[in-house]
């Protein structure tokens, strides 16, 4: 499937944002800045929000932060007992046993549970650093170097984005996780700040959540004249 170029500006990414940033702000207002986390705490709240519901995330995220007072205290509990705090988060055995690798590897490569040292690191090789950690797909690194302390201006794609690039056609239908991550990146200009990359996560996963979802309600989209999956839908085209 492709764009039909002849509605589009030439990169599909920031067509997509400033239409859903103006819809966004027609309705709601002008969208703010979020809660920021220092990068371990922001890994293990990544960890959990995957293709989870956001409500059961964050339960299970104060969970932790309330059991614990440090993430080296959760260091030494069994997987077995995460899992158990964190029910009922999709796949909850496995992020479990992912959060204690990932925190036992993170002490042993440095000595500490600090990723604060990839400040010095350029986007791709903080990146690159994270992903070599268990658990952590371009997902959890792109939320960890992006919406935590360390700011830097990364595109994360979660299962929503995914789902619409698809269907917009601006990423191959089979593609894999990392593919889609790997292209959309590729479509993120220059001018893009860390704050337009966290408002444009928030913008397309909101679409996913609200309009784009399983079930898509095509015929109240501001993206449908894009997007040929919307309009087959919905005009048989
Ligand atoms: S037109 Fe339909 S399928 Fe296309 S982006 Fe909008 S809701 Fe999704």
């Amino acid at each position: 499937m492709q764009f039909d170029l002849a509605f589009m500006e030439p990169n599909p990414l920031v067509e997509v944002h400033f239409r859903l940033l103006k819809a966004h702000v027609r309705t709601h207002g002008p969208l703010g800045r979020w809660i920021t986390f220092d990068p371990i705490t922001q890994m293990v709240h990544a960890v959990l929000d995957g293709r989870t519901r956001e409500d059961i995330s964050k339960r299970a995220f104060r969970k932790l932060c309330g059991r614990f007072t440090s993430w080296d205290d959760l260091r030494h509990v069994s997987p077995d007992a995460i899992a158990y705090l964190i029910q009922p988060v999709t796949f909850a055995d496995n992020k479990a046993a992912q959060i204690s690798a990932a925190l036992h590897r993170i002490h042993y490569l440095r000595g500490a549970l600090s990723l604060d040292f990839l400040a010095g690191y350029s986007v791709e090789a903080a990146r690159a650093w994270l992903e070599a950690l268990p658990g952590v797909g371009p997902k959890v690194s792109a939320a960890v170097v992006n919406f935590s302390t360390l700011g830097m201006p990364a595109l994360v794609v979660d299962s929503h984005y995914q789902r619409i690039a698809k269907r917009l056609g601006v990423v191959a239908s089979k593609a894999s996780d990392r593919a889609v991550d790997r292209s959309l990146a590729r479509l993120v200009p220059g001018w893009m700040t860390t704050d337009d990359l966290q408002h444009n996560y928030f913008l397309v996963k909101r679409h996913g959540q609200t309009v784009c979802h399983h079930s898509p309600n095509c015929r109240v989209c501001v993206l449908k004249d894009l997007c040929l999956f919307g309009r087959r839908r919905c005009d048989g085209f």
